[in-house]
């Protein structure tokens, strides 16, 4: 695998090492087209704003030293310094904005919320968190799928991250639309390796299961919040497997929609 898109920065306060360890790793191991994706920055009206994510006021930053470190690798790795960044229709537009105005290349979708009224709760509402609540299962669907057809995202991270524990017929409904969005728009659908190295909800087989039987495409992501996960081989086989299991129409490297 010569390719990640997912890649993140101790600008989010939760990953570890240095910007350039984790750029030194992928060209150490092979990787030749690479991405930085941290978690988009987003401020309520009211200023709150997630500790997970870059913060606005650390932007420039963020994007001057990735342009550095690309310059010094240029001739090793193509690089390319997007983010990944929740679908929320309400502040897309203005999310869009922030991220592209300060020199970003690429989104990939990652829906850690159904809303952003979600991620303010004082209640943890985060997707990967076990609900049977049919609201929030189709609110996710709904979303994503909307995301997908913005024609703005490169791909989906870990599209499988909604942990419903209701029925399992009405979870391969909602999830069909993702999975038919993707094929329909052409934008790939990621296997998340986070999942497997933490043995997460995601990898969740009924989707893949279903991400085959529709014909979506689908990529692989690395999603490192440390340098060692700038290449990460010991997930790969994994991977492979539910690419052959479920004979998903796996792409490899994903074409990088610019922003
Ligand atoms: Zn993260
Ligand atoms: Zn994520």
């Amino acid at each position: 695998m010569n390719y990640n898109y997912h890649t993140h920065t101790p600008y989010c306060r939760h990953a570890s090492n240095t910007a350039e360890e984790y750029v030194r790793r992928a060209v150490q191991m092979g990787v030749t087209y690479m991405g930085f994706s941290d978690h988009a920055p987003y401020r309520h009206a009211d200023g709150f704003g997630l500790y997970w994510r870059v913060q606005p006021e650390e932007l420039e930053s963020y994007i001057s030293e990735l342009s550095e470190i690309r310059e010094r690798y240029r001739d090793k790795i193509d690089l390319k310094i997007g983010f990944e960044m929740e679908y929320y229709p309400g502040c897309f537009e203005k999310m869009q904005k922030t991220a592209t105005e300060c020199g970003g290349e690429y989104l990939i979708l990652g829906q850690h919320f159904v809303s952003e009224e979600d991620e303010r709760s004082t209640v943890n509402l985060h997707t990967v968190k076990p609900s049977d609540s049919v609201e929030k299962l189709r609110a996710y669907a709904d979303t994503v799928t909307e995301g997908i057809r913005t024609g703005k995202f490169t791909y989906v991270a870990h599209p499988d991250i909604m942990n419903f524990t209701g029925d399992a017929e009405l979870y391969r409904e909602e999830m069909r639309k993702i999975c038919q969005a993707s094929l329909e728009c052409d934008i790939p659908l990621e296997i998340n390796f986070l999942g497997i190295r933490e043995m997460r909800n995601y990898p969740c087989e009924s989707f893949w299961k279903l991400a085959g039987e529709v014909g979506s495409p689908v990529t692989f992501g690395f999603d490192a919040h440390r340098a060692v996960d700038a290449f990460d081989e010991g997930s790969l086989a994994r991977a492979e497997e539910l690419v052959e299991k479920y004979r998903l129409n796996y792409i490899g490297r994903p074409r990088v929609i610019l922003i």
